[in-house]
């Protein structure tokens, strides 16, 4: 059985090591010392300045709305994302108001933003979709322009790199998932990031029930915070980031040599871009041939991802709009296998099979 992704385990004698350090502490949560720890440890390895670890990456979605106080109105969106993008909008009060797609790099088109803003507009959210970079510069010239917020979730973007520098640096907020599907994990949990000091201030509170010390309150608040068996994973799987993306790369590349880009057509990924081969995306012909190829895989107890799939301009609690790219690709677009433990046999299985599909 092959599936579409499989979660890196560290040795499990270096998870026991902190899990020792947690029963001689006897403490698990709230700021504990492991918690800080991988805070500042991915706060430096990120090259961001506030960096929020919190239990999963759509409280981290809902935390930032609430931060920046997108509490009504409407907020452009991305239908080609998971779910939890548009459910957090309109979990926290707003409404998801749709901006279709770049037909090649499948991330938010810039040039379809100003025609859905309205007075009622407050922000933007968009998605790096598959850990490849919207066009940031583009969005936060109309962000600017129009004084909107941008909300970037980088659930795919851990490790990538835009020009050189995180691009968790761009838009107001940026938040993370390390759900146990994703390149960099703690089994369940996630993370917010802003370079703005009042808006971490808020962050900083918000994620812990709205203390301030035991007694006092800044404003209303959520529990965020995870816990030192979560960060005890964190810290076992950080180290071994460049090697996992290093591995992905080279399997990434075996299927591109194996496969032909012009009938399973790759994304265009964004110039200026760092990959962290996060998702191997490929996009065929039609939903037709998209199902033959998913049916001769499974019959081989390889599962791919529809992923996404369906466009979220779809959802039954959403008002309905039209989003054509969106629509179309998400029939199209197939996730392949792509893990650390993943074979290079097992990639050239994965073509072989594809190839005789199509
Ligand atoms: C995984 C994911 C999320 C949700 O993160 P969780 O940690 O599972 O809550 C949100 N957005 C995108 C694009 C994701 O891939």
């Amino acid at each position: 059985m092959i599936n579409v992704t499989r979660t890196y385990l560290p040795p499990l004698e270096e998870y026991t090591k902190y899990l020792e350090g947690i029963w001689e502490r006897v403490y698990l949560t709230n700021a504990g010392p492991l918690v800080v720890e991988l805070e500042q440890r991915l706060r430096d390895y990120l090259g961001v300045k506030h960096f929020f670890f919190v239990n999963n990456g759509t409280i981290a979605l809902q935390i930032a709305l609430k931060a920046l106080e997108i509490e009504e109105g409407e907020v452009l969106t991305t239908p080609f994302s998971y779910v939890a993008t548009t459910s957090s909008i309109v979990w926290e009060g707003s409404e998801p108001v749709f901006v279709d797609i770049h037909p090649e790099t499948l991330c938010l088109d810039p040039a379809k933003i100003e025609a859905a803003i309205t007075p009622r507009t407050r922000a933007i959210m968009a998605t790096h979709v598959y850990g490849n970079p919207c066009d940031v510069e583009a969005i936060e010239a109309i962000a600017q322009r129009h004084q909107l917020k941008v909300i970037y979730d980088a659930a795919h973007a851990f490790g990538t790199l835009y020009k050189d520098s995180s691009v968790l640096n761009y838009g107001d907020v940026s938040t993370l998932s390390f759900h146990a599907t994703k390149l960099f994990h703690t089994g369940e949990g996630g993370a917010i990031v802003t370079n703005d000091d009042d808006i971490a201030h808020r962050i900083a509170y918000m994620r812990n029930f709205g203390h301030n010390g035991p007694e006092a309150f800044w404003g209303v608040g959520v529990n965020g915070k995870s816990s030192e068996l979560h960060a005890a994973m964190g810290l076992c799987v950080l180290p071994k980031v460049p090697e996992l993306i290093a591995k992905r790369k080279a399997l990434a590349e075996l299927y591109d040599s194996l496969l032909d880009g012009t009938v399973c057509v790759r994304p265009a990924l964004q110039p200026h871009t760092t990959y962290n081969y996060s998702y191997h995306p490929i996009l065929l012909p039609s939903e037709e041939a998209l199902l033959q190829v998913r049916d001769a895989l499974n019959a081989q107890e390889i599962t791919p991802r529809r992923y996404f799939y369906p466009s979220l301009n779809t959802l039954n609690y959403v008002r309905p709009q039209a989003a054509p790219v969106s629509e179309d690709v998400s029939t199209r677009v197939l996730c392949l296998p792509l893990y650390y433990d993943l074979e290079f046999d097992q990639v050239r299985l994965i073509a072989s099979i594809i190839n005789q599909a199509l």
